[in-house]
C-alpha cells in the first residue's frame, strides 16, 4: 500500500460513519466494503480474481492487525466474489456467507450455472460456510445490516441496509448511472419487472448512502432511481438495446482483463462464451458470428473503450 492509496483511503474512510470503509474500485473488479469493531471485521464483495493481490492490500491496510472474519457476496458473479478463494487461503477462519439461490452450485462447484463458463469469465472454486437470506443480519459496531432480496441483474442477488446511518451497500442493482446487465434476459427469461421491484424496495428503504458495486458512492439517490428506471423503461421497449448494452459489457470487461489481445483469439474467447452465442442468435439477424462481434468491437472504439489496429485489440481505459 503506498502513501498515496492510503491518504484516498484515509479521505473516503472521513466521509463515512466510523468503522465503515468502501474501496472503489474499477470495472473489472466490484467495489468492496468493509465493516469492523473491536470484535470483527466483514467484508462485503471480493473483486475480480486477477486482482485479488491488490484487494487484500487494500482490506489488510484498512484491517491493520486485525483479522478479517466474515466475507459476504452480493451475488457470485466473477467480479464480486473472485477474490473469496486468495481470502480463505489468508484467513483460515474467515466465515464465508452467500445468498441462498446459488449455494448448492458452490458446493459441487458448477461454473455453467454460477455463470462463469458462459460468460467466459474465470473464478477459482471457494466454499461456503452459510447463507444469508432475506431478512438475515449481521450486526457491527452494535448497528444491523440486514440482507433485502435484490433480484434483477441476478436473480439470487441480495442488497444490505444499515438503517441507523441510512447506508445501502447496493451492489448492482442501482448504480449513481443505472443498474448492472440483466443476465436473464439473456438466457431468454424475463426479469426488468425483477429490476422494478428491486429499485421500488431500495426507494422504501430510501437510503441517504448508497455504496455501489462499480462506480462511486453517491446521495442523490432519487435522481439515481429515476435514470434507473428511465434506463429501465427504454430496455422494455427496445429489449434489443439491453442486448447490445449486455454485448459490449461483456467484451469490455475481457478486454479490462487482456489488456491486449489479437483480435482472432478476441474472437475465439467470443465464441466460447455461451452469453454472447445466445445473443449474436437471437439479435445478429442476417450477421454471422463473426461479424456481429467485430461490429461490437468497432462499436467500443467507437466511444473510445479500445483501440483495434491490424492485429491487436487494446484496451482504453
Ligand atoms: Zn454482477
Amino acid at each position: 500500500m503506498n502513501a498515496y492509496a492510503g491518504e484516498v483511503l484515509n479521505h473516503i474512510m472521513h466521509t463515512l460513519p466510523a468503522g465503515v470503509t468502501f474501496f472503489e474500485r474499477g470495472w473489472l473488479s466490484s467495489n468492496n466494503v468493509l465493516l469492523q469493531d473491536a470484535s470483527q471485521a466483514v467484508l462485503v464483495d471480493s473483486g475480480y480474481w486477477t486482482h485479488a493481490d491488490q484487494m487484500h492490500a487494500l482490506v489488510s491496510f484498512a484491517l491493520k492487525h486485525q483479522p478479517l472474519t466474515t466475507l459476504i457476496n452480493t451475488h457470485l458473479h466473477s467480479d464480486h466474489c473472485g477474490g473469496n478463494a486468495h481470502l480463505q487461503a489468508m484467513y483460515p477462519a474467515l466465515k464465508t456467507l452467500i445468498p441462498p439461490g446459488h449455494a448448492e452450485f458452490v458446493d459441487t462447484w458448477d461454473a455453467q450455472i454460477l455463470t462463469y463458463e458462459p460468460t467466459g469469465q474465470h473464478c477459482p472454486p471457494f466454499t461456503r460456510t452459510g447463507s444469508l437470506h432475506d431478512g438475515d443480519f449481521v450486526t457491527v459496531n452494535e448497528k444491523i445490516w440486514r440482507i433485502h432480496a435484490a433480484p434483477g441483474h441476478d436473480p439470487n442477488s441480495v442488497v444490505i441496509f444499515n438503517e441507523v446511518d441510512g447506508v445501502l451497500i447496493s451492489a448492482d442493482a442501482l448504480w449513481e448511472n443505472g443498474f448492472g446487465v440483466v443476465f436473464p434476459e439473456i438466457e431468454g427469461l424475463s426479469a426488468f419487472d425483477e429490476v422494478e421491484s428491486t429499485l421500488n424496495t431500495i426507494e422504501e428503504l430510501d437510503p441517504k448512502l448508497v455504496l455501489p458495486g462499480h462506480g462511486c458512492a453517491f446521495t442523490d439517490v432519487s435522481s439515481s432511481i429515476d435514470r434507473a428506471r428511465s434506463r429501465l423503461e427504454q430496455f422494455r421497449r427496445s429489449p434489443e438495446k439491453h442486448a447490445n448494452y449486455a454485448a459490449k459489457v461483456l467484451l469490455k470487461f475481457k478486454l479490462l482483463e487482456f489488456q491486449k489481445i489479437k483480435i482472432n483469439e478476441f474472437l475465439l474467447w467470443g465464441d466460447s462464451a455461451k452469453y454472447l452465442k445466445l445473443l449474436s442468435d437471437k439479435y445478429a439477424t442476417g450477421q454471422s458470428f463473426e461479424a456481429w462481434f467485430y461490429d461490437l468491437c468497432k462499436s467500443l472504439e467507437k466511444s473510445n473503450a479500445c483501440a483495434i489496429d491490424d492485429e491487436y485489440i487494446i484496451n482504453i481505459n
